[in-house]
């Protein structure tokens, strides 16, 4: 029988340990988690992001804007809340509108509070494999691969998919653990020829169901990062008959997911700690 790897399992003994971390501040982190319009997807996200900030105990507001915002109205507030001393993380929910740019924005957070870990800084810090703020959904899989034990070392790992929140950031954790890193993408040349050597492998691309049993190697650990609504369900882009080949897979949902949040807010208190010391 594969192993399941429970999210909401790995994620609540983040929070356990982040709620022993929160006993000994004298102070109480702060998110600010900023939003532009009222698509649902965002709206969905940053709601559940605030919730969960605040449950741990976390102060944690959501900044909604209206969609029209101008660019330099947005890097104005962000400007405001990097000089804010008690804010610890900013996060800017993403995609925006067409008419401000996501770079300039990303730029324009302190590295310090940039807790989805996507400022150049912290990029660059990443694939030096130096201490950083980690983008949050590769290290929830790496948190998670540790926690069930999965053993990365040496290991053939394939990640489908090259986004600058998934693909990249994951390919420089796996390397750090010294796997032998894949990184596939729409232009690789016979995909499931590179996805059969995986003895790891993720899926990060958006499409239902896209990655087949025929595109497994059997005894593979499966990772499942997508998302999709198909019939008003959640749908992952690892087909579930090949979940049965292999030793480990995450569920969608329920796997990749909650971790995503959980490290979110064990970077809003990693980098109060650094900030304040
Ligand atoms: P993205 O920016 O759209 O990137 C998708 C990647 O898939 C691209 O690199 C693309 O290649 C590749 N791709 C597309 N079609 C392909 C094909 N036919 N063969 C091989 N590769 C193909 O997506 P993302 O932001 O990384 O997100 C991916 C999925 O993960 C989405 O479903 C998203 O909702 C989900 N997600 C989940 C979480 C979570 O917490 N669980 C977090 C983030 C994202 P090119 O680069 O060549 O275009």
């Amino acid at each position: 029988m594969p192993l399941k790897m429970r999210g909401h399992a790995v994620a609540s003994s983040v929070y356990d340990e982040l709620r022993q971390v929160l006993d000994t501040l004298p102070y109480t982190p702060a998110l600010r988690v900023v939003r532009l319009g009222d698509d649902p997807a965002s709206v969905s996200y940053t709601r559940l992001k605030n919730k969960r900030a605040r449950e741990l105990g976390l102060d944690s507001q959501v900044i909604a804007l209206p969609l029209e915002t101008s660019e330099a109205e947005l890097l104005e507030l962000i400007e405001e809340l990097n000089r804010d001393e008690l804010v610890d993380g900013i996060l800017v929910q993403l995609p925006l509108p067409g008419h401000v740019s996501e770079s300039r924005v990303i730029e324009a957070i302190a590295p310090a509070k940039d807790v989805d870990g996507f400022h150049p800084y912290n990029v660059g810090r990443l694939w030096a494999g130096e201490d950083t703020l980690e983008p949050c959904t590769p290290a929830g899989i790496i948190r998670m691969l540790d926690h069930y034990q999965i053993e990365l070392e040496g290991k053939e790992a394939v990640i489908v998919g090259r986004s600058n929140i998934v693909g990249k950031p994951l390919a420089a954790l796996l390397l750090r653990r010294n796997a032998t890193v894949t990184v596939a993408h729409s232009r690789t040349r016979d995909l499931a020829e590179v996805t059969r050597r995986a003895e790891v492998l993720v899926a990060a691309v958006g499409k239902p169901r896209f990655i087949g049993a025929g595109m497994v190697r059997p005894g593979a650990v499966l990772v499942d990062v997508g998302i999709s609504r198909v019939d008003d369900k959640l749908v992952g882009d690892i087909d579930p008959a090949a979940h049965e080949l292999s030793t480990a897979y995450t569920p969608v949902p329920g796997g990749v997911g909650p971790m995503t949040v959980a490290m979110l807010l064990a970077n809003t208190v990693k980098a109060a700690r650094l900030r304040r010391g």
